[in-house]
C-alpha cells in the first residue's frame, strides 16, 4: 500500500491521500482488454470536463473547459494535465476544499476506445501519437461515439491542444450531449444531486 509510483510522481504530489477520496493509485492493471476512456465532468473553481485515455497504465489527461462537441471538424480547446490512475476511472465524489482539484466529479461518459493513428499510412502507438501531437481515437461511450483527434498545435510555450471532432458517421452537429445529458453514466445522477448527496452523508456523521 502506498507505494509511490514512478509514472504517478505529478498526480500523488499534488494530492493528501489522508484529505482526499481519490485514488492513491497503487494498482496498475495488466489486462487485455481494450482501452478504456472516460470524462468526468469536474466542478472545481472553473467547471471543465477531463478526458482521460488509458495508455501504456496510465489515463493521460487533458482538461477541456466547453466539453467535447459532436459537431463535425468542432474544436475545442484541451490542456494537458498529469497523468492520473487507472482506478480513477470510475472516482466520482467530491474533493474537499483545501484540495488540489476541490469541488465535485461524475463521469459523464466512460467506455472502450481504440487507437485508429496513422502515420504514413500505418498505425502506430499511442504513446508515440501523443508524443507526435497528433492522435485519433474511436470512441465507445454511451454519449460520444466515433472518431475523434487531439491535435497540438504551435510549438514551445505557445503550443496547446484541440479536440475535434472527425466528420464521420456519428458527428452530429445537432447534439449537444454537454447542455442536454448532464448526468453521470454511472449513477444517473447530476454534478448537483451527487454533490448534495455527499453532504447529507457527512451530515449524518457516517
Ligand atoms: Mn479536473
Amino acid at each position: 500500500m502506498d507505494k509511490k509510483n514512478k509514472l504517478l510522481e505529478k498526480y500523488q504530489g499534488k494530492r493528501d491521500f489522508r484529505k482526499t477520496s481519490e485514488p492513491f493509485g497503487d494498482e496498475l492493471s495488466e489486462d487485455n482488454n481494450k482501452p478504456l476512456f472516460v470524462i468526468q465532468k469536474h466542478d472545481a473553481q472553473n467547471l471543465h470536463y477531463d478526458l482521460r485515455l488509458e495508455v501504456e497504465g496510465v489515463l493521460k489527461s487533458w482538461a477541456i473547459p466547453k466539453g467535447p462537441s459532436t459537431g463535425p471538424g468542432d474544436k475545442r480547446l484541451a490542456i494537458p494535465t498529469e497523468d492520473h490512475p487507472l482506478d480513477y476511472a470510475d472516482f466520482e465524489g467530491v474533493i474537499p476544499e483545501d484540495n488540489y482539484g476541490a469541488g465535485t466529479v461524475i463521469v459523464w461518459d466512460t467506455g472502450p476506445y481504440e487507437n485508429i493513428t496513422e502515420k504514413n499510412g500505418k498505425k502506430i502507438p499511442m504513446k508515440e501519437a501523443i508524443d507526435t501531437g497528433k492522435v485519433s481515437v474511436n470512441l465507445d461511450g454511451k454519449k460520444l461515439k466515433g472518431g475523434y483527434a487531439l491535435i497540438r498545435t504551435g510549438a514551445g510555450n505557445r503550443s496547446r491542444w484541440l479536440l475535434v471532432k472527425i466528420d464521420d458517421e456519428e458527428a452530429d452537429a445537432r447534439r449537444n450531449p454537454v447542455s442536454t445529458e448532464p448526468e453521470s453514466v454511472l449513477t444517473g445522477r447530476t454534478i448537483e444531486e451527487t454533490a448534495s448527496e455527499v453532504a447529507d452523508k457527512l451530515n449524518d456523521g457516517g
